[in-house]
């Protein structure tokens, strides 16, 4: 199958505008009659649901979650991105559609970012006109911060809690219209197969968590909205439950899977103490406006802090590395995800590490809170004020800005970020890869949608901070409210979707066996011993830098880690009751297929673009000597992989990237 992005006619700035005007639409009496399943309830998921059913569709919605407030959308921290020219920095609708593809490594569509960024605005307005409190200035309107890779300040957020307050916002939108019998919603239900009929989703089968009951659900449409997959990693700041299961399932029924080796590691995230962890926690990115990250100079002092004979606040000024300050000047600290995770594995891999294990260097507030504590004592008027006045009136200001995140992260470690640097290292954080979609927002099948970070569509090779929780919203909000509209339009007349048929019987018999199978294998390894070996081999072969060599090997060593599972993995408990056991040991084998299909997408991207850096492709010379070499002549394209029975012989399929507005430039930020 060829792949057509759908991207409309026209100059960028008009091209959603007229896509809007042209698209076929339903009307209001006709949507009663049609049905749309919405697979997650997170922002992506909760904004989709609600928007359609509003606009008089029938939405049943399905969560793994006791309650669609628990969606890992509810972790986001920071904030989210809209171009609003508050600050009167020189924001605009061009400029963070630039930072987005410029950020992305120029490997995302110029329409699909463009239209992100066309109705982020709309987003803040949406998200203040549901409550959603985000941080006002002293007079009242709407606060900004920046976020890395950017040079103005666009990000709106709510304390540390953004992505909550956001969820919550959607999730009283979604109980509006649950309470209306517009939205039937289906909690802790999981979806385990897409059902295809002739050639179009018109269902799903579904688990009941509690009760282990399979159930037939069918729709006229079918929206993925089931977030990312860096849970292949084992070890990454996702949620726990977090997974691949929904995607996969659809990839398996013909929807390609673009960009599946595009990873994003964010580089401030609470170091590892150990093997025992199942799950890594972030701090957000927004502490990098305010904190200062460096190592020791000398080999010596780094030895002596891990040692712990010397403390960080005991090396002078001049015997610290700024090592993000030095080597970008202008984006300092600031610089996008992908640069400061690299550079601090560089420098820690080069023996400047500052915890016990050598994998972590210092985010320092230091400077920050004698900053705003003379700011504050001059506001003040005070005179001559003391050393300690003006850190305790610095650390005021910090508290108010990031006081929830110190709280986390002093809980955690065990040490008082206002006394003494915190430390952080990079961790898997977000996947860009996804389910490859149109314009439109539809996958390669008929009628099935993806949203949210279950598709691929906008980040490209590197996802800028604050943009995830924007595409979700402008995904469930803005953009598949519309686009769905072309495909239902041609529903109108099919009636009700009925579940007693051969596809529905097919699919709902592969669910009940491939359970069976599981809990009938009763071999001697629990399931987390494979996530967990998944996850090493992943971490070490397809995380922050790969190799050609690392990652045919990790190809096999995930294969055998495969066939092991299915012939040794021990899943205790029955089918027919609540078994987060039986959940888990679905999911991971998903995980290891969807590894092996990473690491071949890895392999074939001979190329170091956005966050995934291939050992092979460095610049050897020049201003950018020892960054990132992409190679726009050979890769500027989508990967969407169909899979063929096997993810070692996936077909690859490259949809082309075309840039008619902006110029391929080096990304520099030096
Ligand atoms: C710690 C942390 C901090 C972050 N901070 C920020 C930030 O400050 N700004 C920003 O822009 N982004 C941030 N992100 C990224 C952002 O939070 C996510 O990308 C985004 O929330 C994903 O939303 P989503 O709706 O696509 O998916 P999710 O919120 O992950 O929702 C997935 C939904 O799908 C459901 N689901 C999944 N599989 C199935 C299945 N098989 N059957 C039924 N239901 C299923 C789940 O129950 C859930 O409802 C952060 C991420 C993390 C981990």
């Amino acid at each position: 199958m060829s792949l057509d992005a759908k991207i409309p006619e026209g100059p960028l700035d008009q091209k959603w505008t007229l896509h809007k005007n042209t698209i076929d639409l339903v009307n209001p009496a006709n949507k009663r009659h049609i049905d749309v399943i919405v697979v997650g309830t997170g922002l992506a998921g909760g904004a989709a649901a609600a928007s359609l059913a509003e606009m008089g569709y029938n939405v049943s919605a399905f969560c793994y979650q006791d309650s669609p407030r628990r969606a890992h959308s509810i972790a986001a921290q920071g904030g989210i991105n809209a171009a609003k020219n508050y600050q009167n920095d020189g924001d605009s609708v061009y400029r963070l559609f630039y930072d987005t593809i410029k950020g992305g490594d120029y490997r995302s569509r110029e329409a699909n970012v463009y239209r992100l960024a066309e109705v982020s605005a709309n987003i803040i307005d949406q998200c203040v006109a549901q409550g959603v409190p985000f941080a006002r200035e002293y007079g009242g309107l709407l606060d900004n911060r920046s976020f890395g890779g950017v040079l103005v300040s666009r990000t709106f957020y709510a304390k540390g809690q953004t992505g909550q307050q956001l969820l919550l916002g959607a999730y009283s939108a979604m109980s509006r219209q649950i309470a209306k019998g517009k939205i039937k919603m289906y909690n802790r239900h999981e979806m385990l197969d897409l059902v295809v009929v002739d050639g179009k989703a018109r269902g799903i089968i579904a688990r009941n968590l509690v009760t282990g009951e399979v159930s037939r659900h069918s729709a006229h449409a079918v929206v993925l909205a089931s977030g990312g997959y860096g849970n292949v990693f084992f070890l990454s700041t996702n949620a726990m439950g977090s997974n691949v299961t929904a995607a996969w399932k659809a990839h398996k029924k013909g929807a390609y899977f673009a960009n599946p080796c595009f990873t994003q590691i964010h580089p401030t995230c609470i170091p590892r103490s150990g093997d025992h962890q199942s799950k890594l926690t972030l701090m957000s990115e927004s502490l990098r406006n305010d904190g200062r990250i460096w190592v020791p100079k000398k080999k010596e002092d780094a030895e002596a802090i891990r040692e712990g004979r010397l403390k960080p606040t005991e090396l002078a000024e001049e015997d610290r590395d700024y090592y993000l300050e030095r080597r970008y000047p202008a984006f300092g600290n600031l610089v996008p995800r992908d640069v400061a995770s690299r550079a601090a594995k560089e420098r820690c891999d080069a023996g400047y590490g500052v915890n016990p294990t050598g994998e972590a260097v210092y985010l320092d507030f230091a400077a920050a809170i004698e900053r705003y504590g003379n700011e504050k004592a001059t506001v003040l008027g005070l005179d001559n004020p003391s050393k300690e006045e003006i850190r305790r009136m610095g650390e005021e200001v910090i508290e108010s800005k990031y006081g929830n995140l110190f709280q986390m992260y002093e809980k955690i470690v065990d040490e008082n970020p206002y006394k003494t640097p915190m430390m952080i290292y990079p961790a898997v954080h977000y996947t860009m890869g996804g389910i490859w979609v149109d314009y439109n927002l539809m996958t390669t099948i008929p009628g099935c949608y993806a949203t949210g970070e279950a598709n691929f569509s906008d980040h490209g090779a590197n996802r800028l901070g604050a943009s995830a929780l924007m595409q979700g919203l402008a995904d469930g909000y803005f953009v598949l409210p519309y686009t769905i509209g072309e495909y239902l339009a041609d529903e109108i007349r099919t009636g009700p979707i009925p579940i007693d048929t051969a596809e529905f019987d097919e699919a709902e018999n592969a669910v009940n066996e491939r359970i069976a199978k599981l809990l009938t294998i009763n071999g001697s390894k629990p399931v987390d011993y494979f996530h967990k070996r998944l996850g090493l081999v992943m971490w070490n072969e397809v995380g922050m830098s790969r190799n050609a060599e690392g990652l045919s090997r990790a190809m096999d060593e995930m294969n055998q880690i495969k066939e092991e599972f299915w012939s040794d993995v021990k899943v205790p408990g029955t089918a027919d009751s609540f078994n987060q056991e039986l959940e888990k040991a679905g999911r991971v084998a998903d995980l290891i297929e969807l590894g092996i299909l990473m690491a071949k997408d890895a392999l074939v991207r001979e190329e170091s673009c956005g966050g995934h850096f291939r050992e092979e492709s460095v610049e050897t010379s020049g201003e950018q000597e020892g960054e990132a070499k992409r190679d726009d002549e050979n890769f500027k394209f989508v990967s969407a992989w169909e899979w063929t029975g096997d993810s070692r012989e996936a077909q690859l399929h490259k949809e082309d990237l075309v840039f008619e507005n902006v110029e391929l430039k080096q990304r520099s930020y030096k």
